[in-house]
């Protein structure tokens, strides 16, 4: 399977487009729910249902299930995905010539019926 086979993709879900960037960091954030034991779902990709200037449809935003995480540890599961990735993606601009790695930074926001997962432009 492209991707860790711990992650299942929603039916619907476009994953064609989506930015590898955000492929990688799909790893990264199966493992950290792998480690809980909480099922592992992308349930938004490049198909439409988000707001207009949604990242999404860039391919560099993706959507994780939220139910699966108890509420009680949503806060912190999602501030360790924000680490981990964030030290991944400074690892990588200090080791890649790239500029897209640059003054960029994930974020991850817990919305009403899921996880929004974007890299964007540092604040
Ligand atoms: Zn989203």
């Amino acid at each position: 399977m492209l991707l860790d086979p711990y992650i299942k993709v929603k039916p619907g879900v476009v994953l064609f487009g989506v930015h590898p960037i955000m492929i990688t960091s799909a790893i990264t954030v199966a493992g950290i729910y792998k480690k809980y034991m909480y099922e592992c779902w992308i349930t938004g990709g490049r198909e439409g249902s988000h707001s207009a200037r949604s990242l999404h449809y860039k391919g560099f935003a993706l959507d994780w299930r939220k139910w699966t995480v108890p509420i009680k540890h949503r806060r912190s599961f999602v501030e360790e995905v924000q680490i981990a990735l964030n030290r991944g993606l400074l690892n990588a601009a200090q080791n890649a010539d790239t500029p897209l790695y640059i003054n960029k930074e994930f974020q991850m926001i817990i919305e009403k019926t899921h996880f929004h997962l974007e890299l964007d432009d540092k604040k």
